[in-house]
């Protein structure tokens, strides 16, 4: 049996889009009879006390997961070893460029936007021991392949940029791109089910876990919830998460009651096409070809809930 996840970065309270994701996760682990993991991906953007408030509203929503929440930074003997390895294959090379060294570099007319163009690939030893000097070096991965196409249950096949990406970081932090890589394979995890906005880091991934011997998982990349601008939804965009919407929140002039998590939970499901209650009515009817292929909008709170979904507005 394998399992899924759901990795959330303690950067803050989880929103809409962040729940509505973990139910997703949640859904495809669990109809495949896969273990249903947590992994707290704190090893940058950690807030003190996010953990604790993400976990409380994951269950609040009804979510359920297997064994012990891991984090990251406990798990650094992993990274370790296959670091060692990469090295040990000649993988690996130091890198010294500033974020600045890499905008401004000379680059290939057909070089992909966004990839790292190779600036420190084919330092002499005596350039590397000069620079080192000057600055730490983060480790680049000596990638064999300039794209690769994944599969995808959502997006289909996916073609993306597989570049020298950045291994370890120069202030010595594991890189996401690899330390999720590490984990999912230490993990046992089979079934990857996140945001589309790391569709393109997907490539890179699934690369690196050739490299490393990793069995590859499976990819579901689910379409993110966005505010009416279009752009991806945020803490800013208001009342977006379990805490502001337990408070009641202010919209069109009224200020309106509590929304309950259960209310939460069934506007979510709603927006995935599923019926309202617990999850595990959900289950019984998910099907993952039937799901929506677009974002979803999310506009205002009191578009969703009002009276008659137990949320009485109330004049401010
Ligand atoms: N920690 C990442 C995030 O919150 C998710 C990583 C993943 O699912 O691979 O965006």
């Amino acid at each position: 049996m394998g399992a899924g996840r759901f990795a959330p970065s303690p950067s803050g309270e989880l929103h809409l889009g962040n729940l509505r994701t973990a139910i997703l996760a949640w859904l495809f682990a669990r109809s495949t009879g896969r273990d249903f993991l947590l992994r707290v991906e704190d090893l940058d953007r950690a807030r003190a006390g996010a953990e604790e408030v993400q976990l409380r509203d994951l269950e609040a929503v009804g979510l359920s997961w297997d064994g012990i929440v891991e984090r990251q930074t406990e798990r650094t003997a992993g990274y370790d070893r296959a670091l060692e390895q990469l090295r040990a294959d000649g993988l690996l090379y130091e890198c010294f460029c500033t974020r600045r060294d890499i905008a401004d570099a000379p680059r290939a007319p057909h070089a992909a936007p966004g990839a790292y163009p190779g600036t420190c690939r084919d330092l002499t030893e005596g350039e590397r021991a000069r620079r080192r000097s000057e600055r730490p070096a983060a480790l680049r991965l000596r990638s064999a392949v300039d794209e690769l196409t994944v599969a995808d249950a959502l997006a289909g096949d996916y073609t993306g940029v597989v570049d020298d990406f950045v291994i370890r970081r120069n202030d010595g932090v594991p890189a996401y791109n690899f330390a999720v890589v590490v984990d999912d394979d230490l993990q046992g995890i089979d079934q990857v089910v996140r945001g589309d906005d790391l569709l393109s880091s997907t490539p890179r991934q699934a690369h690196l876990a050739a490299l490393l011997g990793a069995q590859l998982p499976g990819y579901a990349h689910v379409p993110l919830v966005l505010n009416p601008m279009g752009k991806r939804l945020a803490k800013r965009d208001g009342a977006v998460t379990l805490g502001d919407l337990s408070t009641g929140f202010a919209a069109d002039g009224n200020q309106y009651d509590a929304v309950a998590p259960a209310a939460v939970r069934d506007v979510l499901l709603a927006s995935l096409g599923l019926p309202a209650g617990p999850l595990e009515q959900a289950l019984e009817v998910f099907e993952p070809a039937a799901l929506p292929r677009e974002p979803w909008i999310f506009d205002s709170p009191s578009t969703h809930w009002d009276s008659s979904t137990g949320t009485t507005p109330r004049h401010a």
